[in-house]
């Protein structure tokens, strides 16, 4: 199967292999086809699998072969995307994918001026990539106009969902020609997503494509609720009791595992840490440091971690949980490998109830909670609580008291993650994510 044989044009194909891109990924081969073809499509796959240009590609090869209509131009093509980080990527994807083809294209999210989209909308465009909330300002501006998009994409469809962007999603597809074909990309699909389908799609094909990592089931996944203040001392307690395993600890931030370091490395634990604010060859010092067994621990951040050869271990620790629940499955996949046994162990505060459930849905099980003596948490963690906005750092401090604004929330956008909360809430500011308007809306 080559992308010459999926009958994209050449403009296309010219830069997917100035890109590298040789042979198309499974979901690519089955998708491509399908979406040329004109069909809806429920696509169940995850980030790492190609799904970006599973869409793109097709999309952009509709837009290569017809001419716009005369005057300012309308977008054609709309993405819909949970947040800035993946409108970005997906934009930056489209631009490459599109670096030999006439089309104009732009970003719309919240948390930025509102100016410089209204430029770039007035100016043209025939590719949109939007968060819901945000493109719901601008049509209610009236900058926008969705009358002449030809086909729309929901990428990351559980995601949004989970956000609490229903209802804008369904204010905006209110305000699309119902002749359109429509794409939608999900992780997983439960009712509300099959729903969504079943009203806004037309006998839609389905394309499912496996993880890229497979979970071996020799791994036990365990969690330990705990208040987020007591997690270094629980860290260090599991470690002093398990004093033989070497361990790789994950943290979300850069300067979080650094901190973490230091702290273990106080506490007598010889610990490194790597991450994106290290160079390349210092990652690779401190890497080469746990292999010959010089540091007990290694500190990691998702995206530092990635790519490196770190041998199988018995136990990997998620001192944050992943933002994303797929960042779950690469991290256990350091553990468990080639029919060993492995375990994993989650810290998990009331701020991260959302994202073991979504872990939970990623692993088709419940994670077994065990409270340890000792480190109790003051109250029980909920699951049903919203996951936080990716973009808030822990202890990044910063101004949270927008965020905590009960405020009334247009177009259903998300609510203030504590809003589900108790009302004995403790923590620091910083330590809370809440997904605020910023959070792509
Ligand atoms: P995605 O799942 O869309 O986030 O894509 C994951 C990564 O794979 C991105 O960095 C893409 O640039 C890359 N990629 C997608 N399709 C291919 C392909 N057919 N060959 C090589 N790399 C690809």
């Amino acid at each position: 199967m080559s992308f010459e044989s999926l009958g994209l044009a050449p403009a296309l194909l010219r830069a997917l292999s100035e890109q590298g891109y040789t042979t198309p990924t499974p979901i690519q081969a089955e998708a491509i086809p399908l979406i040329l073809a004109g069909h809806d499509l429920l696509g169940g796959a995850q980030t790492g699998t190609g799904k970006t240009a599973a869409f793109s590609l097709p999309l952009l090869n509709r837009l290569s072969k017809t001419t716009p209509a005369k005057g300012p131009r309308k977008p054609r093509v709309l993405v819909l995307v949970p947040t800035r980080e993946l409108a970005v990527q997906v934009h930056e994807n489209l631009r490459g994918y599109a670096r030999h083809l006439p089309v104009a294209s732009c970003m719309i999210f919240g948390g930025v001026g509102m100016g410089p989209q209204v430029d770039a909308l007035r100016r043209g465009v025939d590719v949109l990539v939007a968060t819901p909330g945000r493109l719901l300002d601008h049509m209610e501006r009236g900058s926008v106009r969705l009358d002449a998009i030809e086909v729309l994409v929901m990428d990351e469809a559980d995601r949004m969902l989970d956000m609490g962007f229903l209802p804008a999603i369904k204010r905006v597809l209110a305000k699309l020609p119902r002749e359109r074909q429509t794409l939608l990309f999900s992780a997983t699909f439960e009712a509300q997503i099959k729903a969504l389908a079943l009203e806004f799609m037309r006998d839609p094909r389905q394309v499912q494509v496996a993880t890229q990592n497979t979970i071996a089931e020799t791994i036990a996944h365990r969690a330990h609720p705990v208040d987020s203040d007591n997690k270094r001392d629980l860290l260090i307690s599991i470690l002093a009791r398990r004093h033989t395993d070497q361990v790789i600890v994950f943290g979300r931030t850069k300067h979080g595992c650094n901190r973490l370091a230091e702290q273990l490395e106080t506490a007598g634990i010889k610990a490194v840490a790597i991450h994106g604010n290290k160079s390349q060859a210092q990652r690779q010092k401190a890497l080469n440091a746990f292999k010959a067994a010089k540091a007990r621990v290694l500190v990691a951040t998702d995206v530092a971690a990635r790519g490196l050869d770190i041998p199988n271990l018995p136990l990997v620790i998620n001192y944050d949980l992943p933002m994303v629940a797929e960042d779950y499955v690469h991290r256990i996949g350091r553990t468990g490998r080639n029919g060993a046994t492995g375990e994993a162990l989650s810290l998990v505060s009331h701020d991260e109830g959302g994202l073991l459930r979504q872990i939970q849905r990623v692993l088709k099980k419940d994670v077994e909670m065990i409270a340890v003596e000792g480190f109790e948490p003051s109250r029980p963690i909920r699951l049903d609580v919203a996951i936080p906005n990716p973009r808030s750092k822990r202890g990044g401090g910063g101004n949270n008291n927008a965020r905590r604004a009960p405020g009334h929330r247009p177009h259903g956008k998300p609510a203030p993650r504590h809003a589900h909360a108790g009302p004995k809430q403790r923590g620091g500011p910083g330590r809370r994510g809440g997904a605020s308007r910023s959070a792509g809306a």
